[in-house]
């Protein structure tokens, strides 16, 4: 068992893992932590309980928006090579992906839609959610 004063950089069984994302001055970015009213990890002393980034979420920091958001089906109204790069730039995805996208609607968390659906818009495409 840890000393009282340890700062043991893992979550505990009771950790709950909280994600989220946000457009923050145009860009993509999330952020996520753990809380836990059980052990040290994220106390006040202690920042290894926190993490983040920009650009397209890592997949278990996704996984969590997910859960706790759920998802929109966004759709691009029209084709062309710029939708492709907003897709490929805003979320790394590869080319396949990208066209499945464009052609069948993406899943996408509610601030992908929004930030997307900006870039879309400012590409010259129609984007709606549903
Ligand atoms: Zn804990």
């Amino acid at each position: 068992m840890p000393e009282p004063g340890w700062t043991l950089c893992a979550p505990c069984p009771h950790c709950f893992f909280h994600a989220w994302q946000r457009i923050d001055g145009g860009g993509l970015c999330w952020e996520a932590e753990w809380e836990c009213d059980q052990c040290e990890f994220g106390g006040p002393r202690d920042a290894c309980n926190t993490d983040g980034g920009w650009g397209p979420a890592p997949h278990g920091v996704r996984a969590a928006v997910v859960a706790a958001e759920g998802t929109v089906l966004l759709r691009v109204e029209g084709s062309g090579g710029a939708a492709l790069t907003v897709f490929r730039d805003a979320l790394g995805m590869t080319i396949p992906q990208v066209l499945a996208a464009v052609r069948d609607g993406y899943r996408a968390t509610p601030v992908e839609a929004r930030y997307l659906t900006q870039r879309l818009r400012a590409a010259g495409f129609g984007a709606r959610t549903q």
